[in-house]
């Protein structure tokens, strides 16, 4: 697998599950150059942002001489071009393709600008973020109008709680900080924290008033966590953005999950690699489609062993238990943030309830790679191979 180096980061605690390849501009059919690698790093908020998007890099990938000509752009072959910062304490990389550098370049710094701003709701790192704020008023009786974007995520949230049965639980916070903690001091939290936790965690205990967009958390201690969904909703969101600025053929990557919008001019697809289970192994499975999203959610580079016993940083609602399976879900879906949602709720449900239920959504399909000692058992829904473009004739 030449040229498929994956990147690291000291700031980051998880490398690639996917990696981006753009084969078009190889000579050789299937040798793999990748154009970027993913980093998957802590989801919203896992680490306090910064004040600002601090883009690296704006770069087209082609000679100056073509951005600088004075053709009408609509007669221009379009460009690819490329700008990194950091946003939700993850990576970020924008791809799209655009004849004119200064419309592409404005659609990138507004979908920046777009993630960031849904960073200062839902972070749970930033003390002043909407969800914070909405989380102090827990058990005092009071509701609390809050803005479209926390109205948007946390209904389709309480749905997917719901759907699993609190498998998946937007209320998850007060366990998820214990267990943020315990990967600190690697000791476990005793129990009765666990058992105060536990009382101020319910997908039940949110109520709606959808005439006035108003939330009330009725338990005391309650703390949303939008960690395993926002992301997937920034990356929507910045999609949209791309669009609407003319620049639809475009690819955002946020810490490893992915949105894919039309596809590159030349080719019919986005070409994606879905990491090894085991770090060093290549990538055994690659997706190639375009207008969806894909989210890879695992242990791999968020856990604490204690006492010989690894602790995934997902946590099952029922237990307060962090997963002690080792596992890898990928999910293709027709949006980022149900891919984002489902490769959470798949992770805790396990292969096979989990794929059952990804089976029940038309346009999603899931890829559960499980460690079982040094042997990867592979499980994937009804629709993987059809969705992933892993059809014998698909190029790469
Ligand atoms: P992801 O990387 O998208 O799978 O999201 C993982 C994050 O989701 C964790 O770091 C927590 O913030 C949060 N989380 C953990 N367990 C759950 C759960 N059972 N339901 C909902 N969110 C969870
Ligand atoms: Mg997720």
């Amino acid at each position: 697998m030449r040229g498929f180096s994956f990147l690291t980061g000291t700031t980051l605690k998880k490398r690639c599950q996917h990696a981006v390849f753009d084969s078009r501009l190889l000579p050789a059919a299937f040798v793999i150059v990748p154009i970027m690698c993913c980093l998957p790093g802590p989801i919203a908020g896992a680490e306090p942002s910064r004040p600002s998007p601090s883009e690296t890099s704006t770069a087209p990938e082609h000679p100056a001489s073509q951005q600088l000509t004075l053709t009408p752009s609509a007669s221009r072959p379009p460009v690819r071009w490329l700008r990194e910062a950091e946003e939700m304490a993850a990576p970020l990389r924008i791809i799209c393709y655009h004849p004119d550098g200064v419309v592409a370049d404005r659609a990138m710094a507004r979908a920046i600008a777009r993630i960031h701003q849904l960073n200062a709701i839902f972070s749970d790192y930033d003390p002043t973020s909407e969800v914070r704020r909405l989380c102090e008023t827990a058990g005092t009786g009071k509701k609390v109008q809050v803005s479209d974007d926390l109205w948007q995520l946390l209904t389709f949230s309480l749905k997917i709680s719901e759907q699993t049965a609190g498998a998946f639980d937007v209320t998850i916070g007060p366990i998820v900080r214990l267990w943020r903690r315990a990967r600190m001091s690697r000791e476990m939290p005793p129990a009765y924290r666990f058992d105060e936790a536990r009382q101020a965690v319910g997908y039940q205990f949110v109520r709606l008033y959808p005439e006035d967009r108003a939330v009330e958390l009725l338990r005391p201690g309650m703390r949303l966590d939008f960690g395993a969904v926002a992301k997937g909703y920034a990356i929507d969101a910045a999609l949209k953005v791309m669009r609407q600025e003319g620049v639809p053929s475009a690819l955002i990557d946020l810490g490893g999950d992915l949105g894919l919008g039309e596809s590159p001019p030349d080719r019919g697809h986005w070409s994606v690699a879905v990491a090894a289970m085991k770090p060093g192994e290549p990538p055994s499975y690659f997706v190639r489609r375009a207008r969806c999203g894909i989210a890879t959610s695992g242990d791999r580079y968020r856990f604490v062993v204690i006492g010989g016993k690894r602790y995934s940083h997902i946590v099952d609602p029922r237990t307060g238990v962090g997963l002690t399976d080792q596992s890898e879900v990928t999910v293709i879906a027709p949006n980022a943030t149900l891919a984002d949602a489902l490769a959470t709720a798949v992770s805790v449900l396990g292969p096979e309830r989990g794929l059952a239920w990804v089976d029940t959504f038309p346009d999603a399909a899931a890829l559960y790679l499980r460690l079982v000692g040094d042997h990867t058992e592979v499980h994937t829904s009804k629709q993987w191979k059809e969705l992933s473009g892993e059809t014998p004739d698909a190029q790469p």
